[in-house]
């Protein structure tokens, strides 16, 4: 067993989690970044697409932090965290144009850092980088991770924190290779563990991402919010690859959308155009395929032949590389596209700091929720992770290092109670060995079927009773491998969220953003201008409550 001691605990890999342990370093903590995988080459951070929102306007065009707030309010239907929304708008030209002297190769025309547009974001604002793949940023940030010397451990599953007293001191967990147990202790912990995509069958994200960081945290007794709204991408390619995201600076430059009919379907809705935010898109598309006039039952028809061929190499150099390989015309290829779950809007909530309410306890990134409100605009997420992971990193640093909180003498037993709770799935599982793969995807089934794009009351009590049933299937899963029994933990982890969500999903009476119930289409401000807080009773039910949307 490994005992492990430092000021501030970064737990994750990602975006969020490299700039968080950057921050404490340089403000004198001595900071340790655990990750389930390897930090920098991990998360959702490593398959993106490069977009970065900025303020930064055009030669011609001025922008403001006060316009992107505005925006990002307006698409987050206003319950997002107001002074969180500041502080991105404040911070973001700030955070991309330090990524740029890291060395990550953000394009530029005429000397000034080049921005584009996309749906919801009254000014272009999206900076991309040449190839326009994330690891162009992930890279130069691992970079600046190793000169520093920060100290790293990686393949620790980190499951529990380690509370008492109402503080957070710490985590425990497993490593997932050879299942040697961690406890570590600290000061501050911070959870980047990014979002909880790997919940729903039909994902954008990468493996792994079960939203770990939120589970921890609601086990914890902090509470989650915004859960009822995940973002689905509008716009996963089928064919002519599949997995690849189509830009979304494509449909302001005038990509448009066809049905297997012929019709270009949103042409017909109320906003007359393919250019909308991605929760509307998403639900049109949707709509299209549940109505049969999808083509091959799973997608609708991308059609780019409104583009200028050097618009096109220009803006969407991946997608301009596969046409080339396959010896396509982009302008009469017919890309099939469909939407997918890729965005937790909600997760941890935290103040404009990243601090939770639980004190010594920080969470940032996608794991953390009320930025975004409602729906999250294009390129917001990584700022975000840059944006507060600094503020986060350098406030727990100077909690710790002002003043050191001692140890309680309780901490050992609390550690090892989690840790035998982990012992006890790692036995031999003669039964079942792989219920553990069976019980995952009826979970991950039951959320694309019921706890989707559209909702209904109806289908969302079945998927909350079928929730509560495979969370009793989860815990009974074992392994005898510790990569098995990490599943197993990362399975607990999914049926928590999914409950979270499904719960969340019902109490709202309305629709708002990325929750459409289908017999409420319609926002009620008068009820729900206000967001939902989920928290773990102490029976380990889970308890929904209204909370005022923090607006200063
Ligand atoms: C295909 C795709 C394209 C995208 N494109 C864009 C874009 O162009 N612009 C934009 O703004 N956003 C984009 N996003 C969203 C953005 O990538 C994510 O929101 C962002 O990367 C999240 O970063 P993160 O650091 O919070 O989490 P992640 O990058 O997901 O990292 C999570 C890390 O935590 C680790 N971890 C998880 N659980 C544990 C645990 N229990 N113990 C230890 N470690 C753990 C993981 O191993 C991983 O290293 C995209 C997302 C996807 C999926």
């Amino acid at each position: 067993m490994q005992d492990v001691h430092c000021q501030v605990l970064v737990i994750g890999g990602g975006a969020a989690a490299m700039r968080t342990a950057i921050a404490a370093h340089d403000a004198g903590a001595t900071t340790l970044l655990v990750s389930k995988q390897t930090p920098g080459y991990s998360g959702n951070s490593v398959i993106a697409r490069s977009g970065h929102s900025g303020p930064f306007g055009t030669p011609d065009l001025d922008d403001s932090p006060e316009l992107f707030v505005a925006d990002t309010l307006h698409a987050g239907s206003y319950v997002n965290h107001h002074p969180m929304v500041w502080a991105l708008a404040a911070e973001a030209c700030a955070r991309i144009e330090e990524l740029i002297a890291w060395g990550a190769p953000f394009l530029t025309r005429a000397g000034r850092i080049e921005t584009q547009p996309s749906a919801g974001h009254q000014r272009p604002r999206g900076c991309y980088t040449v190839k326009n793949i994330s690891t162009e940023v992930a890279r130069p940030v691992r970079q600046q991770v190793d000169q520093r010397g920060i100290g790293m451990l990686d393949h620790i599953m980190l499951q529990e924190l380690l509370v008492e007293d109402g503080r957070c001191y710490g985590a425990v967990g497993i490593h997932r290779r050879h299942g040697e147990p961690y406890i570590i202790y600290a000061g501050a912990t911070i959870l980047a563990t990014g979002g909880g995509g790997e919940v729903y069958a039909q994902t954008t994200n990468v493996t792994g991402i079960t939203g770990d960081g939120m589970a921890m945290a609601l086990r914890a007794g902090v509470d989650l919010v915004d859960m009822e709204f995940v973002q689905y991408y509008p716009v996963v390619l089928r064919w002519p690859v599949t997995r690849l995201l189509a830009s979304p600076t494509l449909f302001p430059l005038g990509a448009r959308l066809y049905n297997a009919r012929g019709e270009r379907f949103m042409a017909s809705l109320p906003q007359g155009t393919e250019n909308v935010t991605r929760d509307i898109r998403s639900r049109a598309i949707f709509q299209e395929i549940v109505a049969g006039r999808g083509l091959h039952h799973d997608a609708v028809i991308m059609s780019l032949a409104d583009i200028d061929e050097a618009t096109f190499r220009r803006y969407a150099p991946d997608m301009a590389h596969i046409v080339d390989a396959q010896q396509l015309d982009y302008r009469t290829a017919q890309f099939l596209v469909r939407p997918e779950a890729h965005f937790f809007c909600g997760g941890v909530r935290t103040d404009a700091w990243g601090a939770t309410a639980l004190a010594g306890l920080y969470a940032v990134g996608e794991v953390a929720g009320g930025c975004h409100g409602a729906n999250r605009l294009a390129n917001n997420a990584f700022p975000e992770c840059y944006v507060f992971g600094k503020r986060a990193g350098e406030h727990a640093a100077a909690a710790v290092t002002s003043h050191a909180a001692s140890l309680p003498t309780t901490l050992t037993t609390r550690a090892y109670e989690h840790l035998r709770a982990f012992e006890q799935r790692a036995a031999r599982a003669n039964d079942a060995p792989d219920r553990y793969k069976a019980v995952r995807s009826a979970l991950r089934q039951q959320m694309w079927d019921n706890v989707g794009i559209v909702r209904r009351t109806a289908t969302l009590r079945t998927a909350l009773d079928a929730i509560h049933v495979l969370a009793d299937q989860a815990h009974a899963c074992r392994g005898e491998r510790p990569t098995t029994v990490v599943r197993c933990l990362e399975l607990d982890n999914l049926v928590l969220i999914a409950e979270a969500i499904t719960l969340a999903a019902l109490t709202r009476q309305e629709s708002r953003g990325t929750h459409y119930l289908e017999e409420i289409p319609e926002k009620d401000d008068t009820h729900w201008l206000c967001n939902l807080l989920i928290h773990q009773g102490s029976d380990s039910a889970l308890q929904v409550r209204k909370a005022p949307v923090v607006t200063v």
